[in-house]
């Protein structure tokens, strides 16, 4: 007898407000992410990553739409989503243009970490008084202007692990500070209006990462230039090239946070190093979407040949289908934990939930090729592409999957400040 099961709905919620209990903000915004997506993003996806060129047009329609203010407080003009609401609106994005999604998140959590995170952290009176005064000069730019904000960390070097100071540096001068420096894969790069650097403020000579401090430097400013190719393998509209900073003058209102918050929140709200995964959560739902689709003969742009009668690709869909549930699970999970001063058990779990987001957005992307077959993986499709995007979520500092699986491992087993000697 038949059990005839629900029809594949391709296009459902990544995360069905029902079944996941999402409040009223977050299915709201999430079914806005995924109608923008659909219809702004995925038909100009294959262009930026053909051309490896910056999805300009894209951030203009977000602008017009509100998402360059989706975490900006509503009581300062944005949509007011906080952190789970974010990364559930930023995987729907994800599923449609892996690119646009992971630079709207540089651009992001330039609000959210200078409004709802820091609103988290400890500072007195006049300190949070004068962080609100500074934040809303970079909130009107983003909500009047349209200005795009990017996040260049990396320098080559262990600093973007959180290892050592920023090699970058800030020197305090009359009004302001005198920035110095290099990013690689910054991302945005000759697109952004401002840079969001992270730097280390060595006006006192000593270079430590209690110091570092998050300046937005105007792309404009004199002595910030942009150097270097972006040609690769995926991820290509993102264009993450090197910035370069030399004696560049911001004033005293660049700093997005107050000096030595951006230190208490790696140590206090660790969370915010998982905004980089809802992109390639919404790219793991895309591959399986694209694999139920064309073994039903109904991808957009192939023949109506159905391959879904061989139990070999039942099998396959079926193992992908687990994997998809457990990587939602777990990320779901984490990303409704996110807060200030977690548990280490919840600590360790944000990390397991970036390695499998990570890891299996790529691996599901794999199965999809390999199940799909030969025609699917032709660039005239978006599965090529998913593919080529996920395989560069592993390698996201600061939590690589590597990286995550070291602390994973040894904060396992050794408690804090333990030692076997
Ligand atoms: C598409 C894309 C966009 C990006 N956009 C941005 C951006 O906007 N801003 C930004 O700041 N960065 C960005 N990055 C950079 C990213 O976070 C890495 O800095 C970048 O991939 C370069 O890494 P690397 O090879 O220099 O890493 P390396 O530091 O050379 O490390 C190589 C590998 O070794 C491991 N490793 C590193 N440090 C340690 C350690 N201390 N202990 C053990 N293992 C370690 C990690 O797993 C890492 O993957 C982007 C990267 C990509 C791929």
């Amino acid at each position: 007898m038949d059990h005839p099961l629900p029809t594949a709905t391709p296009d459902a919620p990544i995360f069905d407000p029902r079944a996941f209990r999402l409040t009223a903000l977050e299915t709201e915004l999430t079914a806005r992410a995924r109608e923008f997506g659909a219809r702004v993003l995925a038909p100009r996806a294959a262009r930026w990553d053909r051309e490896a060129s910056f999805p300009v047009d894209n951030y203009r329609d977000m602008h017009a739409a509100g998402w360059l203010g989706i975490c900006i407080p509503g009581m300062e003009g944005g949509l007011g989503a906080d952190f789970r609401a974010y990364c559930l609106a930023a995987a729907e994005f994800g599923r449609f243009c892996g690119a646009t999604a992971l630079t709207w998140n540089m651009h992001v959590c330039s609000t959210l970490w200078t409004g709802l995170l820091t609103d988290d952290l400890e500072m007195d009176e006049a300190m949070r008084a004068a962080h609100q005064a500074n934040r809303a000069i970079h909130y009107r730019r983003i909500l009047a202007d349209g200005a795009i904000y990017s996040q260049p960390f990396s320098e080559g070097g262990a600093a973007a692990a959180g290892a050592v100071a920023f090699g970058t540096t800030a020197r305090r001068v009359e009004g302001g500070f005198l920035v110095n420096g290099k990013k690689i894969f910054a991302s945005l790069s000759g697109h952004a209006n401002q840079y969001g650097v992270l730097c280390t403020d060595v006006t006192d000579g000593t270079a430590s990462r209690r110091n570092t401090l998050y300046l937005a430097v105007p792309a404009d400013a004199p002595g910030v230039s942009v150097a270097g190719e972006w040609d690769p393998l995926g991820m290509r509209g993102t264009v993450s090239r090197n910035l370069l900073f030399q004696d560049v003058l911001v004033p005293e209102s660049a700093a997005l946070m107050p000096p030595g918050l951006y230190f208490q929140a790696a140590m206090r709200w660790p969370h915010m190093f998982l905004t980089l995964s809802p992109t390639y959560m919404g790219l793991a739902q895309a591959a399986f979407d694209f694999t139920v689709r064309y073994l039903r003969g109904e991808q957009p742009g192939t023949p109506p040949v159905k391959r879904r009668m061989y139990p070999t690709k039942q099998i396959a869909v079926a193992e992908m289908r687990v994997m998809l549930e457990q990587t939602k699970a777990l990320w779901f999970q984490a990303i409704s934990e996110a807060g200030p001063d977690p548990s280490k058990e919840s600590m360790l779990r944000a990390l397991a939930a970036q390695n499998t987001v990570m890891e299996n957005a790529n691996a599901i992307a794999t199965k999809a090729v390999r199940t799909c077959g030969g025609q699917a993986m032709l660039k005239s499709l978006p599965l090529e592409r998913i593919y080529r995007d996920s395989r560069c979520g592993s390698l996201m500092l600061p939590w690589t999957a590597e990286l995550c699986v070291d602390r994973i491992g040894r904060d396992t087993l050794y408690e804090r400040g333990e030692t076997d000697q």
